[in-house]
């Protein structure tokens, strides 16, 4: 049983409506009730859905978070698009950045980096995701990536005191596949490492389940879970919460 702070992140990904958020009066409940354990929980919704999300986790121990932004600081043409002030504006205090998700459909790191700076000013925490792909893992170029992905996407952030890092090997989100219990420990020592005394807290996400929990619970260095899937469904989510700390 871990005594640690833990943080449980639900990644929505493209899923929801308002009916939806019904489901959700669980995990609020659970939440008030739960008072021995020390955990933060943070939905990231898609942004339909942001801001009644956070009038229905007012006076809650919830937050809410978004999955991505535009990295234009100020209003302009870019048509479907919305920035960090916009989200933090309708109840955001949170945001994905870097998700696999969207730098498979061409977002560097580059543009990563800049899309931190402006949610950083704009008030957000960022939850920044990287991870190798399979065929980086199986090169065994692991290190070499995560230390690319974190030395560019945090390039120049000298405070890092609003940055969470979320590892998610590219290869074990939605497979059902994690990585071997000594190749995550030795992947999340590996990012802690780097950076020293003043590590921010580090998440893991890929596939995690109410089955594999049991398993992931144990890498002692972890700060909490980055979770998809699992997390469209509260009774599930609530279950992974609660086997954390059994
Ligand atoms: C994710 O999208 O960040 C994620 C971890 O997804 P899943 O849990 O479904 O693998």
């Amino acid at each position: 049983m871990t005594n640690k702070y833990m943080y449980f992140v639900a990644n929505w990904k493209m899923f929801g409506d308002l009916r939806t958020l019904n489901s959700l009066d669980a995990v609020i409940k659970f939440s008030n009730f739960n008072k021995k354990n020390k955990f933060k929980i943070v939905y990231c919704p898609p942004n339909t859905l942001i801001r009644p999300l956070s009038k229905r986790f007012k006076k809650t121990r919830l937050a809410v978070g978004a999955q991505n932004c535009h990295q234009n600081e100020n209003y302009g043409a870019f048509t479907g698009n919305v920035n960090a002030s916009m989200l933090k504006n309708v109840g955001a205090k949170y945001i994905i950045l870097g998700h696999s998700e969207n730098r498979q459909t061409g977002e560097t790191d580059k543009l990563i980096n800049l899309k931190i700076k402006i949610a950083i000013k704009a008030g957000l925490k960022i939850i920044l995701c990287i991870g190798e792909t399979l065929k980086e893992k199986r090169n065994k170029k692991t290190n070499q990536v995560l230390a690319k992905q974190i030395n560019n996407c945090l390039k120049t952030i000298k405070n890092k005191s609003n940055i969470i890092i979320a590892y998610e090997p590219v290869w074990s989100i939605g497979t059902g596949l994690i990585p071997k219990f000594e190749d995550l420990s030795k992947s999340v020592f590996f990012i802690k490492n780097k950076f020293g005394k003043k590590s921010p807290k580090i998440l893991y996400g890929g596939s995690v389940n109410t089955n594999n929990i049991t398993q992931l619970k144990d890498i002692n260095s972890l700060d909490g879970f980055l979770i998809g899937g699992s997390s469209q469904n509260s009774k599930k989510f609530i279950d992974i919460i609660k086997k954390t700390f059994n």
